[in-house]
């Protein structure tokens, strides 16, 4: 089952695609891995695909709150505003690299995008979302924000913000006005700039899932894949364990129970396999989670886990 070129394919990228593996990154190091991820993307342009891509922004947005909070003598900018300044930082890097991998012919666009989200979301009464570097226990304890272990090593706190689910997409017309160009759109960055409908819109502090977001914009672009790109080929049962096994081509329904059984890691894994079970569970003709160097073969059917109904 392979998209007609022309359709819509909203690809989603992890930080592994847009930093390298092992951070803490060098600014040069950062553009050399998006640099890496716009050549697998062009390769997808030229065979005839409407990319529309997202990305996350949870180290880079982290980092910025560091940042301005070490110079307490300039403007302290509320999150939301943070977050659109990662949508412009790393859309930037990603569209001059798909531009430079084809010269004239991707003329990719960069949007500033808001998704509303609801203001009695519990998620804001409870942070989730890790952002920023990681820190050792006694690191963590040390600082004037909330902490959280979200991952192993010796390492494994992360600052956390809330993270509400997003319910629309403010500019999904428009996105899809850009996608009938036929050119790479680049998209709800950062899971979208947090806002709520309070008379008009207002930015709330919080930084949604960039994989939420994606399931939510790819269903209302109309697209019928939805791609989540990472650092590893396939979404795995049993993972790091014996009797660890690739999922190859899994029903949406067979997919839920493995995420029920906690096949999957809470803030890597399961949120991009809950949001490719949602989509294709709503209206998606299907979803697929692989690494940027397996996306042609993924589209093509013949890598990656693929969600099917
Ligand atoms: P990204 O930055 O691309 O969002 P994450 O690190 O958040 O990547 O998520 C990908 C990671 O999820 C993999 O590197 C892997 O270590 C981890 N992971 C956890 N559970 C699984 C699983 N069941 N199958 C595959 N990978 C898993
Ligand atoms: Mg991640």
């Amino acid at each position: 089952m392979v998209d007609a070129p022309g359709s819509p394919v909203v690809v989603a990228l992890g930080g592994n695609t847009l930093l390298g593996q092992h951070g803490p990154w060098t600014a040069d190091e950062e553009v050399a891995a998006i640099e890496r991820t716009a050549g697998r993307l062009a390769d997808a342009v030229d065979a005839g695909y409407d990319l529309v891509l997202t990305h996350g922004n949870g180290p880079q947005v982290g980092n910025l709150m560091l940042q301005q909070e070490s110079a307490p003598d300039t403007p302290q900018h509320p999150l939301d505003v943070l977050v659109a300044e990662t949508q412009a930082s790393i859309g930037y890097l990603l569209q001059r690299a798909l531009d430079n991998e084809r010269p004239g012919v991707t003329e990719t666009l960069t949007l500033v995008t808001q998704v509303v989200v609801d203001p009695d979301d519990p998620a804001f009464d409870s942070p989730t979302k890790p952002v920023g570097p990681f820190y050792t226990e006694a690191e963590a304890s040390s600082k004037p924000f909330e902490t959280r272990a979200v991952g192993d090593g010796e390492r494994p706190y992360r600052r956390v913000v809330p993270s509400p689910e997003p319910v629309s997409v403010v500019e999904a017309d428009e996105i899809s006005r850009l996608v009938d160009r036929g050119k790479p759109v680049i998209c709800g960055g950062g899971g979208g700039v947090p806002v709520v409908r309070d008379g008009g819109l207002r930015g709330v502090e919080a930084v949604v899932d960039k994989d939420h977001t994606s399931r939510l914009l790819a269903s209302e672009v109309g697209a019928e894949t939805l791609v989540v790109l990472t650092d590893v080929e396939y979404a795995y049962v049993n993972y790091g364990e014996s009797g660890q096994r690739p999922l190859r081509e899994v029903s949406a329904a067979a997919l839920r129970r493995h995420l029920d059984d906690g096949a999957f890691a809470a803030g890597s894994m399961h949120p991009k396999v809950e949001a490719c079970c949602r989509f294709v569970e709503e209206d998606g003709e299907r979803a697929v989670i692989t690494t940027p160097e397996r996306l042609a073969d993924a589209l093509a059917g013949d890598a990656g886990t693929r969600v099917v109904s």
